[in-house]
């Protein structure tokens, strides 16, 4: 196992990549975080070897963290830079949003393993991000459960004879409910996701079912699929966590229960599978089940589809659109179905073209948060 950088140390996935490392006594060299929080502090703490990065420079905690920390803490998103180029270790990429692209681009340029749970590296910035592992020799690897289950089916077969991958959607907590239903719903019911604890973002994501638009995008680039060959079932179970079908008709399947330290531990051991006490699977326990998703009601999974059919710079305007829209209605800005809407006008507005380098998926992401935040003010 090679020492782990973690980046987004305090979020959902860096608590449990600091959970599973501990548990297999794997070392943690680097941990980096947005702000010099609490719970950054306990982090570096748990791994009293690891460098600490707050990416802020002016973070309000920043003379504390000094004090505590003295030498090992560094500020500033070139120090998370620094920290993912580091040569010869496993970089985990759990941080949020369209930042984090630049430190995955880092680490794969340094020849690193980039264990990705950042969603909007791929979806933001795809062409950059095969091109910095084609040319630093990085490995991209797949954190999240859907792609982490795609991975395992696919380990061992050849690429020419996948016939599509089927990824799994929990659909979220208002799965089955109609566009009216739908239209008053408040924050705390958007935030109560019924199998899987997560940030915030990711939660509303999975409520609008743009979580599935992106993790379809994310499935396109990182195993080389056309869009028509990658399907969406809804498994509200969340049990199986994807499937790949093979020209022969075979259909194979991971499953286990839902817990996102198994994808993690898998991306960081891989090809090894580490070791956990185990705690066998019911398979009585409750019937699985499978449904068509409703891309009407659910409307950001169709614009994710129509973003990855149009490439470039699409996918990179849908993803920061999506941002800005969950942020409002957060803010209880705009209602849980003008997420959508705020995306579709995005993508209308912004002109599409080809993203070759960080600065292009820059100028493209600030110009559709530019409209996304032009359509939210002109609401009503
Ligand atoms: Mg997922």
């Amino acid at each position: 196992m090679k020492p782990i950088v973690l980046l987004g140390a305090t979020g959902s996935i860096g608590r449990q990549t600091r959970d599973v490392a501990a548990r297999q006594g794997w070392e943690i060299v680097g941990l980096a975080a947005r702000s010099a929080s609490d719970e950054l502090l306990v982090a570096a703490n748990e791994f009293p070897e690891a460098v600490v990065v707050v990416a802020d420079p002016l973070d309000n905690g920043r003379s504390h963290f000094e004090t505590v920390l003295g030498d090992r803490v560094q500020f500033g998103d070139d120090a998370v830079e620094d920290l993912a180029s580091r040569r010869g270790v496993v970089v985990v990429n759990g941080i949020v949003g369209a930042v984090g692209l630049q430190a995955s681009v880092a680490a794969l340029e340094a020849g690193n393993r980039l264990a990705l749970a950042n969603k909007e590296t791929l979806v933001a910035g795809g062409p950059v991000v095969l091109e910095a592992a084609r040319r630093g020799g990085g490995e991209i690897v797949p954190i999240d459960s859907e792609h982490s289950a795609l991975w395992q089916c696919l380990v061992g077969e050849r690429r020419s004879d996948v016939r599509r991958l089927i990824l799994t959607a929990s659909g979220g907590p208002f799965r089955s409910r109609t566009r009216s239903e739908l239209e008053n719903v408040t924050v705390a019911e958007a935030l109560n996701h019924p199998t899987w604890s997560m940030g915030p973002r990711i939660t509303i994501d999975s409520a609008t079912l743009a979580n599935k638009a992106l993790e379809v995008i994310e499935a396109h680039y990182l195993f080389n699929v056309p869009y028509d060959a990658i399907d969406v079932v809804v498994h509200p179970e969340s049990i199986v966590h994807s499937m790949v079908e093979y020209a022969d008709g075979a259909i194979i399947a991971e499953l286990g229960a839902p817990d996102m330290r198994l994808p993690i531990q898998y991306a960081l051991a891989y090809p090894e599978r580490a070791f956990v006490p185990p705690d066998p699977f019911d398979f009585t326990a409750q019937p699985l089940t499978f449904h068509e998703p409703d891309t009407d009601t659910f409307r950001c999974l169709a614009l994710g589809y129509a973003a990855g059919r149009i490439g470039g710079s699409a996918t990179a305007v849908l993803n920061a659109a999506d941002e800005v829209a969950v942020a409002a209605f957060l803010e209880q800005r705009i209602g849980f179905l003008e997420i959508a809407d705020v995306i579709d006008a995005a993508l209308e507005t912004v002109e599409h073209g080809p993203v070759t380098t960080i600065a292009d998926v820059v100028a493209y992401d600030h110009e559709a948060r530019r409209v996304a935040g032009e359509w939210i003010a002109g609401r009503g």
